[in-house]
């Protein structure tokens, strides 16, 4: 058995792999120590680590592991990922949407990182906390999806009332910016959260959309555990990236990229 770990910010996620196929797992970083206990319990044929928290789990082994760099190993399983999933596409950006979101594009050979934005899953957490007081990841995304951003998030057709805009009415014109006009009705938590999540979800496409533009690309591929349990953020980001003319692609799996692709570094 191979396995590969990405330890991430938030999440860490294990890849494990042999002949009889591979599994997919979650723990939380401030289980570390849980991981590393079961590291070191089991005998492996090649230990893999990437992410921020790697070299935190490779001082507390009890035998040798790889250490390799997160971008490139993402690239590397997303790479894998693509193909098994039937995309054949050879140009892309990929946004990585952890807690917060890393931006690449793969040139058909590597990975070139091509920027980040803070806004991501850690942001849905603690905005989504400061707005609602939940801290349970499943109950804060789960109350996200029946929110209605109406009276939160001022569109384009909000401005333009009786005439036609220049630009489709549907597109957000300022995120939050119809809250003054509507002090008069209650915002709910829901309403509060599908809001945060829509913002979030408006910049990472915004910027993977401007990076892909400036690379010559169509394809832009998501991954990332942000979208865990919750779909309405990939609809946000799908929506949009087709809205602006760009082709979205949404990987299975996605968010283990990194811990795969670290075996396959090797
Ligand atoms: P990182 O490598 O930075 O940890 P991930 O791709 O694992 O990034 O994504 C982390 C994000 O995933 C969190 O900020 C949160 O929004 C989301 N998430 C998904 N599942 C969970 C969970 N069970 N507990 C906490 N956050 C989760």
């Amino acid at each position: 058995m191979k396995v590969g770990i990405d330890a991430g910010g938030t999440l860490i996620k294990i890849v494990q792999e042999s002949q009889q196929g591979r599994s997919y797992e979650t723990e939380l970083t401030t289980n570390i120590s849980e991981v590393i206990a079961w590291l070191n319990a089991n005998t492996f044929e090649s230990i893999s680590l990437t992410g921020g928290n790697a070299g935190v789990i490779a001082e507390n082994l009890n035998t040798e592991a790889k250490i390799f760099v997160e971008f490139d190993a993402s690239s590397k399983g997303l790479g894998m990922l693509l193909k098994e999933q039937g995309h054949h596409i050879n140009e892309y950006i990929f946004a990585n949407v952890g807690t917060g979101t890393s931006l690449h594009f793969f040139d058909g050979q590597q990975q070139h990182r091509v920027g980040g934005v803070g806004t991501g899953g850690g942001m849905i957490q603690g905005l989504g906390y400061l707005l609602s007081q939940i801290t349970d990841y499943e109950a804060l995304t789960n109350l996200a999806q029946s929110g209605d951003r109406d009276t939160i998030d001022l569109k384009v057709k909000h401005i333009y009332k009786d005439t036609e805009p220049p630009i489709p009415g549907e597109l957000t014109a300022a995120n939050f910016g119809n809250v003054l006009h509507n002090l008069d009705v209650e915002f709910s938590p829901a309403n509060k959260l599908a809001s945060v999540v829509g913002i979030v979800g408006e910049v990472i496409t915004t910027m993977a959309i401007t990076v892909a533009r400036e690379n010559k690309t169509e394809n832009v591929v998501y991954i990332g555990s942000s979208f865990n349990n919750n779909p309405l953020l990939r609809e946000v980001i799908e929506d949009y990236t087709v809205l602006r003319g760009f082709k979205p692609f949404y990987i299975e799996n996605g968010a283990f990229s990194g811990a795969l692709g670290a075996i396959y570094l090797s």
